[in-house]
């Protein structure tokens, strides 16, 4: 089903032994009900930031969730299963109020405020109640409407597409925006564009990343931002994170960038002191910085990596048995070691990870 809902040609791996990725799966999936009466979901917001002048233009939100045994969990993990079990219309609903209420509270503290996008999920059109919730949200906030951008993904437009079309009609009535999402990994037709009253459409991260490496990729990019204008739509870069490709946008008068080269998605507290700054400047490699080695074990840096099977032994006092992972050790000394794993895995002293490997022919177990 999962695979299904991706839409064609994809497929997902099962497996009917226990790891720690469905462990940790089955363990969000239980709680991600109660994630937003436990207080447990926050919003962040990254400002989309004019290419020419660096001013704040306006901000996408975007949720994160704080679990409190798997720490910050992003929405890549939960959000699809959020909307396997319905509940992402809770969560979007929720967000959208957040918004509001703090699109007031910046007003109150005499802030110039930006509009701000929210994405929502095009299943929250399918429910019946989607026009009144939606209204109500807006008028009990009593935020004036062109501060609010609703961002629809290209794909599940596509999926959805009579819904969609309804709604977006509704939604520009009420004098809300609407962006497009993701634009570009969707695979619609073209003439989309024309057939939807989009304000905006925002070029997908897939293509910002090969801008000064792949030529065929610079002339789509190009042509969107060509296409896009000449519909009198605004164009976002997504996922902008080096010099070459804010000037090569710049040079394509590519007018909205959002990326970690301006800012990460940040939370609210620092968000207003973005707004209070209102023009930003482009930093690279922030994240690279080197820390000062505070370890107090020498560890040995493998030249290559070490294949290790890995699994869970215990969490919060309760052992567990789980079937292992495949994970690839990078260094390792007595005080610990590093591995690299796609799964997101919390570093704390009450859950025990178990590594089984060899090294020079020894078997070798380690927790
Ligand atoms: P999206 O709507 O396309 O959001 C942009 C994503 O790109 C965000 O990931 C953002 O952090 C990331 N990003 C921005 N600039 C850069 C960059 O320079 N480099 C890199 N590597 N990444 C960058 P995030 O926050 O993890 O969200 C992932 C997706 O989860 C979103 O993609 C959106 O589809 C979904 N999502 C997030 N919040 C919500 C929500 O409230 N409701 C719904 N339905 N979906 C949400
Ligand atoms: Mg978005
Ligand atoms: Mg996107």
């Amino acid at each position: 089903y999962r695979a299904k809902a991706n839409g064609k040609n994809s497929y997902q791996i099962y497996s009917s032994s226990l790891n720690i990725n469905s462990f940790k799966q089955f363990y969000l999936e239980r709680d991600l009900k109660k994630s937003i009466e436990s207080d447990q979901l926050v919003v962040y917001f990254q400002p989309r930031v004019d290419s020419g002048t660096g001013k704040i233009v306006s901000a996408e939100a975007l949720v994160r969730w704080e679990h409190p045994v798997w720490g910050l969990v992003s929405p890549v993990e939960f959000i699809p299963l959020a909307e396997e079990t319905g509940y992402i219309i809770e969560i979007g609903d929720w967000v959208l109020d957040q918004v509001c209420q703090n699109i007031t509270k910046w007003k109150q503290q005499n802030l110039e405020v930006v509009p701000i996008s929210v994405n929502i999920s095009a299943q929250r059109f399918l429910r019946s109640d989607w026009k009144g919730k939606l209204g109500t949200i807006l008028e009990n906030n009593n935020i004036n409407p062109s501060l609010i951008e609703i961002e629809i993904t290209e794909t599940t437009m596509i999926k959805h597409e009579e819904a969609v079309k309804l709604a977006i009609k509704y939604i520009k009535s009420l004098g809300v925006k609407i962006a497009l999402d993701d634009f570009g990994t969707g695979y619609s037709s073209i003439t989309y564009l024309k057939d939807y009253p989009i304000d905006t459409i925002k070029i997908d991260q897939s293509f910002i990343k090969h801008i000064a490496k792949t030529n065929n990729v610079e002339t789509i990019i190009k042509s969107l931002i060509f296409l896009a204008k000449g519909l009198n739509m605004n164009v976002v870069a997504e996922g902008v994170e080096t010099i070459e490709q804010l000037s090569f946008l710049r040079q394509q008068e590519c007018k909205e960038i959002q990326g970690y080269i301006f800012s990460k998605p940040v939370p609210e507290k620092t968000f207003r002191n973005l707004l209070k700054k209102m023009v930003l400047k482009p930093t690279f490699n922030s994240d690279t910085a080197t820390f000062p080695n505070r370890r107090r074990y020498y560890r040995i840096n493998l030249l290559f990596p070490l294949s290790s099977q890995m699994t869970l032994t215990s969490i919060l006092g309760n052992s567990v048995e789980l079937g292992s992972t495949e994970v690839l050790i990078e260094d390792i000394g007595p005080g610990g070691i590093r591995f690299l794993s796609t799964i997101h895995l919390p570093v704390r002293p009450d859950i025990i990870y178990q590594f089984k490997t060899t090294i020079m022919g020894d078997n070798v177990t380690l927790s």
